[in-house]
């Protein structure tokens, strides 16, 4: 199939969402209406199940004549491939000779957030064509380092002795050792920043992926999170003992420190009304009643005794010890360290993702979840952002249709070709965003716009 094709049928699966998303929220607003309440009540369901059969129809499409298995085979080469390329980069023959980047994991930030930051590193180094040296000594998680938990990042080029040249963001320099600041201080900002995908791999990528950029990323964490020995079997215990099996739904709920500083507080219930419409679409697909099992993470250990109260009807997987340990007001410990590694891996082995797309734990998580799929790009439900990678380079969407702006409602013009930079998703059939023809910041339904994506 062709990019064009391929694009059209995903783009009917999130207009389909979308459209949902409207009428959802516009009967919501009716429903306070005494008189009305009680039949739109009676209408909701009905309007789910035609949008549900809708989505099952269409899935059922794009894994039909051969497609999927077309799929499975492109993302299963393009893997192979990139995993060979990244090995050979992090061994290369001569590791004295090599340029290389130096990478300091101890980001005086949570784990999601170091390790996107190695994450940016290994994407500098790819692009530079350098073999990528992580400084892990005095980690904030654990005095043992990365390698506590992860498999060294090369078995050749290991450890430097220099300190190297800081860089600036010069994608031409020569330095044979420079030192990666933080992302958010580099202000000349490469064109092969996130979400750039490589240009070589454009093509392929964009044909069987609804999100290039985020499979991509669950490509580079799966070269750098690959366990360790002692690790992998801790792994396995874990899930043996807690008997994670599939289909499941993973729940990240991330509160404590979060709320109100970069995310606002959401009700276990919203969460759990996704899960919920998952099952629901997965009965109906496969005409049977599937046990709902549901991987919760969280750092609120109130969370934990909510769930088996209010939703009998569920069969959690939760690790206690987890949430417990995140809940303590010093989460850097090697405990806390084992949690997060655990719970991000659990919640990335799950059919579908529930979460806020704000926290770098369920970016992280999603991101690892595309290494399952061919495209596993609409196997979530954000409750707040869309999908970004801190410090990213603005990302834009295309006008596909003209919108005559209703301004008292906030919302802006589109003209078909305009390109409009992103900045939200109200999930109630809008988006938020700035026309970069006419400059106006405003709202503007969703389904006018389609994504671009940028390589390089
Ligand atoms: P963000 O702050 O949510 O964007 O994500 P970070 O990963 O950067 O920082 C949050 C940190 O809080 C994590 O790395 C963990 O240490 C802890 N944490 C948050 N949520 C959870 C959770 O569900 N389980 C565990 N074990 N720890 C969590």
């Amino acid at each position: 199939p062709s990019e064009k094709f391929e694009g059209l049928r995903r783009k009917i699966f999130d207009d389909i969402k979308d459209l949902s998303y409207f009428v959802k929220n516009n009967l919501l607003k009716l429903k306070n209406d005494s008189l009305l309440g009680k039949k739109i009540s009676l209408i909701e369901p009905n309007f789910q199940d035609r949008i549900d059969f809708l989505l099952i129809q269409l899935g059922n499409l794009s894994n039909s004549d051969n497609l999927g298995e077309w799929r499975r085979m492109e993302s299963e080469f393009l893997a192979l491939e990139l995993q060979k390329e990244f090995y050979q980069l992090q061994n290369p023959s001569d590791c004295d000779r090599q340029k290389k980047v130096i990478c300091d994991l101890n980001k005086s930030c949570g784990f999601g957030c170091q390790m996107h930051h190695v994450m940016y590193c290994f994407i500098t180094s790819y692009f530079l064509n350098r073999t990528l040296i992580l400084d892990s000594a005095g980690w904030r998680y654990n005095s043992d380092g990365f390698e506590a938990y992860f498999r060294p990042l090369s078995e050749k080029c290991i450890k430097i002795n220099e300190y190297g040249v800081e860089w600036n963001g010069n994608q031409y320099e020569t330095a044979d050792v420079i030192r990666l600041p933080i992302i958010d201080m580099v202000t000349q900002k490469p064109e092969f920043f996130p979400l750039s995908i490589p240009k070589k791999y454009m093509d392929t990528l964009s044909r069987f992926h609804g999100d290039p950029f985020v499979w991509w990323a669950g490509q580079i964490l799966s070269y750098l999170m690959r366990f360790n020995q002692k690790f992998s079997k801790i792994v396995e215990d874990r899930q043996k003992k807690s008997g994670f099996l599939r289909p499941c739904v993973g729940v990240h709920v991330r509160r404590t420190d979060k709320i109100g500083t970069e995310a606002s507080f959401h009700d276990l219930n919203e969460y759990m009304n996704h899960v919920k419409k998952f099952f629901d679409l997965r009965d109906l697909e496969k005409s049977k009643k599937h046990l709902r099992r549901v991987y919760l993470a969280t750092d609120d250990f109130s969370v934990i005794k909510e769930a088996k109260e209010k939703y009998p009807n569920y069969n959690f997987i939760m690790d206690e010890l987890n949430a417990q340990t995140a809940s303590l007001n010093n989460r850097y410990s090697p405990e806390s360290a084992q949690g997060i590694i655990l719970d991000i891996y659990f919640l990335s082995q799950c059919d579908f993702l529930v979460c806020t797309l704000s926290s770098q734990v369920c970016r992280i998580a999603y991101e690892i979840q595309q290494t399952r799929y061919p495209d596993g790009s609409w196997r979530f439900k954000s409750l707040d952002d869309i999908y970004y990678f801190g410090g990213q380079l603005r990302q834009n969407v295309i006008a596909v249709l003209d919108h005559i702006p209703n301004t008292d409602l906030g919302e802006i013009e589109l003209r078909k070709g305009d390109l409009v930079e992103i900045a939200g998703n109200h999930w109630d059939g809008y988006s938020k965003g700035k026309n970069l023809r006419t400059l106006k910041d405003g709202i503007f339904p969703s389904y006018k716009v389609k994504k671009t994506i940028d390589s390089f």
